[in-house]
């Protein structure tokens, strides 16, 4: 298979999308974005990559970061995370608040924000934030080998100051007991990790060890274990789209994640990992020409997790 010239193909075909939805201007910085980038990285266990459009430029990875804090927390505090949070889709926008008050302040499932926000704190655990911080920050920088990623705080100020939301659930949350640390120290990590500005092509070299049941292909490294990987696989394809992972499911079929920065994370297991970024949102805060690439990729490769 030509996978460069797959890559090309779908961007190719994407590239009638480019420009189209909202961008997230519910964080000022992110309006700020050019809203015509477009941009496909393929990553294999072997190391190649394929890219197309603006694989490499940074942006901000936004709710992608919630796999990865998923993934060291989950190593963290293992099984007892599972107390404080679910593993039900939501079927609801990405910072709703309605079921928080049946459930008790326990989060649907750690990839909306509300679940996050208690992975973070379980993340902090007895530490300071900026200790934990710190940790995803080296994480990210060893999965894809490359020192220099860091935060985009203007984002990450931006994402503050209009955090209303946010803040809303958080305190909600810690209404029912669910957060050991202070509010504002659990946000002020939770802001700064989706604020990690990151390209296409880091991304996906990043995942890698969640298409290889938990091992980084390259290194041979353990990066979770096997069980969790797959588990993180299955959060991803049945929540990571918030409302929208049903049709995230149907039309791509794949482990995946939205940020609303643009980006879009998905796991092929056993082959690789995909990114593409394009900065228009659908109403559900997934990329709208991202996710018309991913369909395409899925097509011409014929990549599924259901064969
Ligand atoms: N930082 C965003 C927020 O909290 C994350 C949402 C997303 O990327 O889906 O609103």
């Amino acid at each position: 298979m030509d996978l460069q010239a797959i890559v090309d193909e779908a961007l190719d075909y994407a590239d009638h999308y480019r420009g189209h939805g909202a961008l997230a201007s519910y964080i000022p910085a992110l309006a700020k974005v050019d809203p015509n980038k477009l941009a496909i990285a393929l990553v294999t266990g072997d190391g190649e990559s394929y890219a197309a459009g603006d694989a490499d430029e940074l942006f901000s990875v936004q709710s992608i970061s919630k796999v990865f804090t998923l993934s060291l927390a989950l190593n963290q505090v293992s099984a007892g995370l599972w107390n404080h949070v679910g593993r039900e889709p939501s079927g609801s926008p990405f910072n709703s608040i309605v079921q928080l008050e049946a459930e008790k302040g326990k989060p649907r499932n750690p990839l909306i924000n509300a679940g996050a926000i208690v992975v973070c704190d379980q993340l902090i655990g007895s530490r300071d934030a900026d200790a934990a911080l710190d940790e995803i920050l080296a994480f990210l920088r060893q999965r894809c080998g490359d020192r220099d990623i860091g935060i985009d705080m203007d984002v990450a100020l931006s994402e503050s100051r209009a955090g209303n939301l946010n803040r809303s659930l958080a305190y909600f949350v810690n209404a029912f007991g669910n957060l050991s640390n202070p509010v504002e120290e659990v946000l002020s990590v939770y802001f700064r990790q989706c604020a990690v500005a990151m390209s296409c092509r880091q991304l996906a070299r990043a995942a890698l060890y969640l298409a290889y049941d938990g091992v980084d292909p390259l290194t041979g490294e353990a990066v979770v274990t096997p069980s969790r990987a797959r588990r993180i696989n299955a959060l991803m394809l049945t929540c990571g789209h918030y409302d929208n992972s049903g049709d995230f499911a149907f039309r791509i079929g794949l482990p995946g994640k939205s940020g609303v920065g643009g980006g879009v994370l998905a796991i092929v297991p056993g082959t690789g990992v995909m990114v593409v970024w394009s900065p228009g949102l659908n109403a559900a805060g997934t990329s709208l020409a991202g996710a018309v690439a991913l369909e395409r990729l899925v097509e011409l490769t014929g990549w599924s997790i259901f064969v």
